[in-house]
C-alpha cells in the first residue's frame, strides 16, 4: 500500500514563499511508488486552498489570498463564535483538535494544544509536574519498540517499581487499557494490551494502602479557582471502566469528608498543577490520598472530563453553587477571554 502524504505548505509566516519552493522540492522528491501526495496551500491569510489553486500557488510562489475555509468545515465550525470540543482521549482532548481550531481562528472551550497534549501525556504530565514540586507515585515510561526488542529491559523496569503496579497507556481515559498487575506472570499480558493501545506505556507504582481517591474542579483561565474536593467510593479493585460506567457501582461524595487541611491542600496542589501544565478553561484534577500516612500524591488531570449532568466536575461545581448551566455559561465565556 502506498502512503499517502498531506503536505500543508505556505502559510501565514514571514516564510510562506520559502515555504512552497521547499514544498516544491519534497513534492518532486518523494517517489511515487511509495507515496500519494496531497499538497494543500494555506495562504498567507490562513486559508485552505483547493486542488487547482493549490497547484496554481506552488507554481507561481505565492499565495497571497485567496482559498476556502476548509479548516472552519474540517470543525463543522463555520460562522460560530465558539465551540465546545466535548471529546475525550487522543484526537480530541490531546491538542490535535485544538490545533485544529486554533488554525481556524475559532475559540474553544479548555486548554489549549499545549495544555490539551502534555496534559493527555501520563509521562509528560508526570515529568512537568514533577518538575513543579508536586507528590506523585514513581513511574517508569515505556515505549513500543523497546517492549518488541528488549522486553526484558521493560520487565526489569517495572520490578523497580514493586508489585503490585499499575500498567496504563499514556495517552487514554476512562481506565481503557489499563492493568493493575499484582505479581511478575501477570506483566506481559498487561504490557501487550497497554501497547495494543498507544506506542507509550506508563508503569506505576501503587501507594503503600489503597488510596481514597479525591478528585476537584478547576475553573478559569490564568486566574483560575477550585471546587470542593469530592471523593469516589466503588467496590472494585480499582476504578476500572465497568465501575465507571456501571450504574450505582461507584458513589461520589461531595464534599467529601476530609480534615479541612486537607482538602484545602488538594486545591492549592491542583491549582499549581492547572497552571503549571498552562491549561485553560476546565480541568478535573484527581489525587491519592494514603489516609495511613497523610500522603497527598498527584494521579493525573483531565482538560475535558466527564460532563454529563451527573459527571464529578459539574457536581463539584454545582456545590460550589454554579448550576450546570452557569458552568457551561461561563466556559463559553472563558473561552471567549482575551489572555
Ligand atoms: P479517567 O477516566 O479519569 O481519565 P484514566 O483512564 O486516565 O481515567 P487513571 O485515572 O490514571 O485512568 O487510572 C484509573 C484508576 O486506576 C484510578 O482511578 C485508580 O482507581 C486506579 N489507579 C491508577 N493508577 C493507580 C496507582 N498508581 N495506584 C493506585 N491506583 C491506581
Ligand atoms: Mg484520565
Ligand atoms: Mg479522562
Ligand atoms: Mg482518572
Amino acid at each position: 500500500m502506498k502512503k499517502r502524504i498531506l503536505l500543508l505548505a505556505g502559510g501565514q509566516s514571514g516564510e510562506h514563499e520559502v515555504s512552497l519552493m521547499s514544498a516544491r522540492s519534497v513534492l518532486s522528491a518523494l517517489p511515487r511508488d511509495q507515496f500519494d501526495v496531497t499538497p494543500v496551500v494555506i495562504s498567507k491569510q490562513g486559508r485552505w486552498l483547493p486542488p487547482t489553486e493549490t497547484q496554481r500557488a506552488l507554481e507561481s510562489g505565492e499565495a497571497a489570498t485567496g482559498g476556502d475555509l476548509v479548516l472552519h468545515r474540517v470543525a463543522s465550525a463555520e460562522g460560530y463564535d465558539a465551540v465546545f470540543p466535548l471529546l475525550h482521549g487522543p484526537m480530541g482532548e490531546d491538542g490535535t483538535v485544538q490545533g485544529l481550531l486554533t488554525l481556524a481562528g475559532i475559540p474553544f472551550v479548555g486548554s489549549g494544544v499545549l495544555g490539551s497534549a502534555v496534559s493527555m501525556d501520563k509521562v509528560m504530565t508526570k515529568q512537568v509536574l514533577e518538575s513543579a514540586g508536586i507528590a506523585q507515585v514513581a513511574w517508569r515510561l515505556a515505549v513500543r519498540r523497546e517492549w518488541q526488542q528488549n522486553p526484558q529491559g521493560v520487565r526489569d523496569r517495572a520490578a523497580e517499581l514493586g508489585f503490585p503496579l499499575f500498567v496504563k497507556p499514556a495517552n487514554l481515559g476512562s481506565s481503557v487499557g489499563i492493568s493493575k498487575v499484582g505479581a511478575p506472570d501477570e506483566l506481559d499480558g498487561a504490557l501487550n494490551l497497554a501497547f495494543g493501545l498507544d506506542r507509550r506505556v506508563i508503569l506505576e507504582a501503587m501507594t503503600s494502602h489503597k488510596p481514597r481517591e479525591v478528585e476537584v474542579g478547576i475553573l478559569g483561565n490564568d486566574a483560575p479557582i477550585a471546587s470542593p474536593v469530592g471523593e469516589l467510593r466503588f467496590d472494585a479493585d480499582f476504578y476500572d471502566y465497568e465501575t465507571k460506567y456501571t450504574e450505582g457501582r461507584a458513589t461520589m461524595h461531595i464534599p467529601a469528608p476530609l480534615p479541612p487541611e486537607v482538602a484545602e491542600r488538594v486545591r492549592a496542589e491542583a491549582l499549581r498543577a492547572f497552571l503549571a501544565l498552562d491549561c485553560a478553561g476546565l480541568a478535573r484534577v484527581d489525587f491519592f490520598y494514603v489516609e495511613e500516612t497523610g500522603e497527598l500524591l498527584l494521579n493525573e488531570v483531565n482538560t475535558m472530563p466527564g460532563f454529563t449532568t451527573t459527571s464529578m466536575y459539574p457536581k463539584l461545581f454545582e456545590a460550589a453553587g454554579l448550576s450546570y448551566s452557569e458552568l457551561v455559561t461561563r466556559l463559553v465565556g472563558l473561552a471567549l477571554e482575551e489572555r
